[in-house]
């Protein structure tokens, strides 16, 4: 397998001295930070950071409070539009995007052009690590709206010099129609709409195994590191699935390497760590904790992402040093639901449900009885006897979780998602 890096040196480091890297890159951020962004200059100076070289190890780091979401949405209610994360006078700021929104408000993040040039490097790190290079023609079946993670990603696309080809504006046989008569190599989009636009060619009878796409970039859903769903995309479309990760606040940071074995994380541009979710120690698994390291003019420290993670850091076939998530991405710290006892995220339902061919589109609804979890899936089936499927679903999901749940055929067609999948439907009461 010929591996492909975009920065060899920094990508295949001893820890040390990515760790050395980290700092010097850390003093240049907090430089800046103290001077003048007016949200992040007082946490640092209470910590007792007046000077960016009293930063001697990253150890030294652990003495700034996190920062969670929710303060970076309040910032930009009491000042809005953008909030105070912002280190430069307006006029420096030449990128606008905001967050998808699938957990409340949007939130409103700036760019530089500096910064928006660090994105693209994230980005063409994703596609070096994935084998995509310069011969390449990236299709983007995407709307490009205000959310970021396409956009980073064609600018990434033109850093390494591959043709990026916008499937905007056009509804899914069109986009499907696009991409064969461009000769696409590429496609980048997130798992469902991967296996959305595989049922619409088997609709219109398109054998997308015949087409020239050979690799696929998912990104915004755990389903590129799931197992069933990877298996189903790669069968759909004869091609190989990489999974992604990353979110607007933060960057683009992680990659699949040609190994497939988990998420690398971007050491050489964010600062990783991992809590014990009951005790914010660190730890092996938990809630993935990031410092983006070349976003100075809206940076983020030790943000708390929410997503659950289990960190190896043994060293891939692939010779990258950088940490993997086994696993990629596992769900939400706020989706884990306990079930009589078992926790249980739902990408291990859809791990299950995507070994079911006959299985279009699921939900998963989530249910407080008597104070207790209680979880039932919703399958929509294809073809006769659906009961048939519903039951072995049924049997699949007792045998793998170790426990029984609630398994049923969907009334009417279940909606298809082009943008982040909400699955969950939780009709718990929250005790405030
Ligand atoms: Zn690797």
């Amino acid at each position: 397998m010929a591996i492909t890096y975009f920065d060899r040196a920094i990508e295949t480091a001893g820890c040390e001295d990515i760790a050395a890297h980290q700092i010097s890159r850390l003093r240049v951020l907090l430089k800046e930070l103290i001077a003048s962004n007016p949200f992040y200059g007082k946490t640092l100076r209470d910590a007792g950071f007046t000077d960016a070289r009293l930063l001697h190890s990253l150890e030294d780091l652990k003495s700034l409070p996190f920062t969670c979401k929710s303060q970076l949405v309040d910032d930009q209610e009491i000042n809005p539009p953008f909030g105070t994360n912002l280190t430069f006078p307006f006029d420096r700021y030449t990128h606008l995007h905001q967050t998808s929104g699938t957990t409340g408000k949007p939130l409103r993040w700036l760019d530089t052009s500096e910064s928006w040039d660090w994105w693209a490097r994230c980005w063409a790190a994703v596609f070096c690590a994935a084998g995509i290079t310069a011969a390449d023609r990236i299709f983007f079946p995407f709307s490009f709206g205000p959310f970021i993670g396409f956009w980073a990603a064609w600018a990434g696309a033109e850093k390494i010099g591959a043709l990026a080809i916008s499937g905007g504006a056009q509804n899914s046989y069109q986009r499907l129609r696009t991409l064969m008569e461009l000769q696409a190599t590429v496609l980048c989009c997130t798992p469902s709409y991967a296996l959305h636009l595989a049922q619409v060619a088997a609709e219109e009878n398109i054998d997308l195994r015949r087409s020239t796409v050979r690799k696929i970039v998912v990104a915004g859903e755990p389903g590129g590191s799931i197992p069933g769903t990877r298996t189903r995309i790669e069968g759909a479309w004869g091609a190989k699935v990489f999974d992604h990760t990353g979110a607007t606040e933060i960057g683009a940071h992680g990659m699949t390497c040609l190994g497939q074995c988990g998420v690398h994380l971007n050491e050489g541009e964010f600062l990783v760590e991992v809590l014990d979710p009951l005790n914010l120690k660190a730890a092996d698994e938990g809630e993935l904790v990031i410092t983006n390291l070349g976003r100075i003019g809206s940076p983020v420290l030790r943000y708390r992402t929410g997503d659950h993670v289990r960190i190896n850091r043994d060293v891939c076939e692939c010779g990258r040093t950088f940490a993997r998530m086994d696993g990629g991405i596992i769900g939400r710290i706020d989706q884990m639901l306990i079930v009589r006892g078992v926790n249980i995220f739902p990408s291990s339902l859809e791990s299950i449900v995507r070994t079911f061919p006959r299985v279009q589109e699921f939900r998963v609804i989530v249910e407080d009885i008597n104070a207790m979890d209680e979880l039932l899936l919703v399958i929509e089936v294809a073809g006769d006897n659906p009961e048939d499927v519903v039951k072995a679903v049924g049997r699949e999901t007792a045998h793998r979780l170790g426990l029984r749940i609630g398994v049923e055929l969907a009334a009417q067609p279940l909606p298809r998602f082009e943008m982040k999948a909400s699955r969950v439907v939780d009709k718990r009461v929250r005790q405030t």
